[in-house]
């Protein structure tokens, strides 16, 4: 009989598909790197025929696989199990369509975020969800985290995004879901896709919206003594009425390591907090706009505003807050990143708490967040080699998700559930909320083969 090996070559290539242990060492985790297992098989279909056909296949032999992307997630939701086969989609990078008209493109899953957005620039467009990981993150790969960033405080997150999807379910079938117009009748099955973190089928392919660059933009850097003073801030701006594009935090911490590492961008490392705040639209109304934030700002206890004077001065602001996490991996040996949301009105009162219980279980914690969404990302720099340290970052993390489920909040705002989390969503889900989202899983994969 034909192996299973066999039979996935014949499909994608033997180039395509992986067993090689050293090869398989690259895909036993994303950037979740604890717990890592080796997947038995890496097969990188090009189309959707072939995703198809690699399904079946493993369907047929028994065997769960995992669809995968660019592997940046940050909750385990690409990790394989014991036994099974990665489908991973980055071969599937074509932009297939761009409709300037409609507003849309059609792309695979496996194109890079960023691309997207450079490739449509010519026609005065971008592609609005930009996680931080955008140079590196995949259409598919935000499709399945329901992916924010940045700018999702104006522009909404990945599922204000998609108009359709291409799907491939469990035994191989081809589905479509939604339609370009966003006038599709029924279920609104885009939706219960997009976030669905890989457990119901694999996007072969994405219709999303492009959303017209706009007219003029303003980036300004908010200096503040302490934290709670730049998250008063927050509160202030979004009270007032102000819909500004973004609204990210950074700390002390964060502002140090990002200033010793090739992200400087000579922030002031003597501040204890700095708040990036975008402002865009029209080029007449930003000026008031700007005005109104610097006052608010300073009430809230500034002590120093600095308008951006040029593209390469606001490039600067936010090469420092896309490149934090990076500039964090020079701290320590390892990261835990985590991603929590809660309440803007309470943003305050819960990173003081945040802070609190980094320093009382004694670990490095730095904070850079989207403030603007009330989306937390307290981030522990640690040593795995010590067990010790690895036992308060897990307990330190708990108790973090406590405190702000209990201030109103959920346990994740962009990076999902993943492994990471499974433990923790009996905080914000019931068993009839579970059984519900079970029952709906079923109805794409009965027999449970999506990892
Ligand atoms: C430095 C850094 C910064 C980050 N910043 C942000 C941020 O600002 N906002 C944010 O939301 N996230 C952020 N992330 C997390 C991560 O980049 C996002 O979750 C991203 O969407 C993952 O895309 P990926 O292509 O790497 O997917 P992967 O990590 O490969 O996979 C993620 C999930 O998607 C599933 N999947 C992948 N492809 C498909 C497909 N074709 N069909 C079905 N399921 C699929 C996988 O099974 C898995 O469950 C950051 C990560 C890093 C490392």
């Amino acid at each position: 009989m034909t192996s299973l090996f066999e039979r996935l070559r014949a499909i994608v290539g033997a180039e395509a598909c992986l067993t090689r242990s050293d090869e398989l060492f690259v895909y036993e985790c994303d950037g979740l790197t604890l717990d890592p297992v080796r997947p038995s098989a890496v097969v990188l279909p090009r189309s959707t025929e072939e995703v198809a056909r690699v399904v079946r296949v493993c369907s047929e032999a028994g065997r769960s696989f995992v669809p995968r992307g660019a592997g940046t997630g940050l909750s385990g939701g690409a990790h394989p199990v014991e036994g099974s086969i990665v489908i991973e989609c980055s071969r599937m990078n074509r932009i297939l369509e761009v409709c300037p008209e409609d507003r849309i493109a059609v792309v695979q899953p496996g194109v890079v975020n960023a691309e997207l957005s450079r490739a449509v620039r010519t026609h005065g467009l971008f592609y609005a969800p930009d996680p931080s990981s955008q140079q590196a993150c995949t259409i598919g790969g935000n499709v399945a985290e329901n992916s924010g960033g940045p700018h999702t405080l104006k522009y909404g997150t990945t599922t204000n995004h998609v108009l359709a999807l291409e799907m491939v379910l469990a035994d191989g079938s081809v589905m479509r879901l939604g339609d370009a117009s966003g006038f599709a009748p029924g279920y609104d099955l885009v939706g219960a896709a997009v976030g669905s973190e890989g457990t119901i089928g694999i996007v072969t392919e994405a219709t999303v919206r492009l959303t017209p660059i706009p007219e003029s933009v303003e980036t300004l850097l908010v200096i503040f003594p302490d934290v709670v003073s730049a998250c008063t801030a927050v509160g202030g701006i979004i009270r007032s009425g102000l819909v500004p594009a973004a609204l990210e935090i950074l700390d002390r911490r964060t502002i140090a390591a990002v200033e010793a590492s090739v992200y400087a961008a000579g922030l002031p490392r003597e501040a204890g907090a700095v708040l990036i705040a975008e402002l865009d639209g029209p080029a007449c109304a930003l000026r008031a706009q700007v005005d109104r934030v610097t006052a608010l700002a300073r009430e809230a206890g500034a002590s120093e505003v600095r308008v951006a004077h040029d593209e390469a001065e606001r490039a600067q602001f936010w090469k420092a807050r896309k490149g934090a996490f990076g500039a964090m991996g020079r701290l320590a040996p390892d990261l835990y990143v985590h991603d929590a949301v809660v309440p803007r009105a309470r943003l305050p009162e819960i990173l003081a708490r945040v802070c609190e219980i980094g320093d009382r279980y004694g670990l490095m914690l730095s904070n850079v967040f989207h403030a603007g969404d009330g989306n937390l990302h307290p981030n522990i720099s640690f040593d795995r080699r010590d067990p010790s340290q690895l036992e308060r970052v897990m307990a330190a993390g708990a108790e973090i998700l406590e405190t702000c489920v209990a201030a109103g909040g959920v346990v994740t705002g962009e990076h999902g559930v993943g492994t990471e989390k499974r433990d923790f969503i009996g905080l914000v889900f019931g068993e009839a909320d579970l059984a519900a989202m079970l029952r709906v899983r079923d109805a794409f994969d009965p027999r449970k083969t999506f990892e």
